[in-house]
């Protein structure tokens, strides 16, 4: 794959570590070997996937002239976040708006990533209703911001477009790359999918280095077939992006939807014993949002053998750590 005609800001230090979790491995009994790549470990602050995104959405907007970013998330957003340190970080303004998924879930003094926006410098913060059209609301924002003589750039929610997609299939073949090296052969990925950027971009980087390594999503949100649709077709776009021949075919596309729980954003049972065991066996940090539930499916989908045995599984870790000290209560419940 060439990367290299697309403006690109370099936020990587090397290839994120991939690691093996032998304590989790064993604390389920499994003869599934189980490995983590250390996304959350990631530059920028407190880490996570969008960071890889921002590399190439934040390059075509300063390639763009803009000076000023806008973009949207849900109340704890980490996508938020990481736009806002790394505008922070290039000189630019960034306005958030954030759209409040759960009724009533906004609170302008919570902790997590909330009590982060304002640290990094957020120029605005404005809040809209769950399901609003928040495309509309930014470009609004855009335009006053336009007539007040600034020169916005839009990012859209999770910059799960092509442009930041892309920054996932540098990821899948990071990876190739890793596991060649170690002389480690991944017989599957298992990834989160929430805006589905992340999810499309290593399916597409993986058809690009020809990796064959099936990759299952997790559902944060959306019901199966309503999410692997978002992903086939972000994924078919991406791949026609980068030029990969032979396209993205529909069965690659592959989500489970029975670690959503009541919503998005809204803990379950399994999230929480999955943070918890992730922590106490491999002092590794999830969140309540997107990586607790993806691990919640991929620990249910060890326990119910579907996996071979000892097959490799490799966990990609998005980050969101931060979102857990919005989430104490959940945790210290039982
Ligand atoms: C945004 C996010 C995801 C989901 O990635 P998408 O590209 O939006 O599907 C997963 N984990 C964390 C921590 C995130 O912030």
């Amino acid at each position: 794959m060439n990367f290299t005609k697309f403006p690109r800001r370099k936020y990587l230090q090397g290839p994120t570590p991939i690691e093996s979790m032998p304590s989790l491995s064993k604390a389920l009994d499994t003869d599934v070997n189980l490995y983590v790549k250390r996304d959350d470990l990631l530059p920028g602050s407190a880490g996570g996937n969008k960071t890889r995104k921002l590399e190439f959405c934040i390059a075509d907007a300063l390639e763009k002239g803009a000076d000023t970013i806008i973009t949207c998330g849900a109340v704890q957003s980490n996508h938020a976040r990481l736009t806002a340190s790394w505008s922070a970080k290039e000189g630019l303004e960034c306005h958030l708006l954030l759209e409040e998924r759960v009724k009533g879930s906004y609170k302008e003094d919570a902790g997590g990533n909330n009590f982060l926006f304002e640290l990094l410098g957020v120029k605005s913060i404005g809040v809209v209703q769950g399901g609003s059209d928040m495309m509309g609301e930014m470009e609004k924002k855009a335009a006053e911001l336009t007539a007040a003589g600034k020169k916005p750039y839009i990012i859209p929610g999770g910059a799960s477009n092509t442009i930041g997609a892309t920054g996932y299939a540098v990821c899948a073949e990071e990876t190739m790359n890793q596991l060649n090296e170690m002389r480690l052969a991944m017989d599957h990925i298992v990834v989160p999918s929430g805006s589905a950027g992340t999810h499309a971009g290593m399916v597409v980087g993986m058809t690009g280095v020809n990796g064959n390594i099936p990759i299952s999503g997790v559902n944060v949100s959306r019901p199966k077939d309503v999410q692997e649709e978002i992903v086939y077709k972000l994924a078919v776009a991406t791949a026609e992006r980068l030029d990969i021949k032979g396209g993205i075919e529909r069965e690659e596309i592959v989500c489970f939807d029975q670690y959503v729980g009541p919503g998005y954003s809204l803990p379950t049972d399994s999230m929480v014993e999955a943070v918890k065991l992730f922590a106490k066996t491999e002092a590794i940090l999830l969140d309540p949002v997107y990586s607790g539930k993806a691990a919640a499916g991929l620990i249910d989908l060890v326990r119910n053998g579907h996996f071979q045995k000892n097959s490799n599984v490799l966990f990609l870790h998005t980050g969101g750590s931060p979102a857990l000290y919005a989430y104490m209560d959940t945790f210290r419940q039982d």
